[in-house]
């Protein structure tokens, strides 16, 4: 086996992370080609686990990049047409008021952040279910 020395291996580079969906459709090439690096959490609904019973897991996985160094941005997303915001229970007739049910649900993840994870600048997005900003939103 021949491994690299582990002198060798870069630092991490990211100062944000981004909790979002594990939708296998959903990319991360266009948040990163905006915004940069980022540590990647992935739970189903994304911000939505800031929500329900699994919060305390999601803070977790927040906070672990906040042990690696400095973390100065949180960044909060969801998408359209996500299957775990359904099987949560969610219900939207239209795509309007699909956005504003995410949007709420971002508004609430991020009050639970800004108490669990002081000191960071909270960002929230709401994207396509291929990972693109949504039009017209935010
Ligand atoms: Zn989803």
């Amino acid at each position: 086996l021949n491994l690299p020395d582990p002198g060798t291996w870069p630092p991490h580079a990211a100062r944000q992370v981004r909790l979002t969906c594990i939708d296998d459709r959903l990319s991360s090439a266009p948040f990163v080609a905006r915004h940069g690096p980022a540590y990647e959490v992935r739970l189903a609904g994304g911000a939505l686990a800031l929500t329900d019973e699994r919060r305390d897991v999601a803070i977790r996985e927040i906070l672990v990049p906040k042990a690696l160094g400095p973390l100065e941005t949180v960044w909060l997303e969801m998408h359209l047409a996500c299957g775990a915001v359904d099987l949560a229970g969610y219900r939207f007739s239209a795509l309007e008021e699909e956005r504003q049910g995410l949007l709420a649900i971002l508004r609430r993840a991020e009050i639970v952040v800004r108490d669990a994870v002081p000191g960071v600048m909270i960002r929230t997005r709401l994207v396509t279910p291929t990972g693109d900003d949504a039009p017209g939103v935010l």
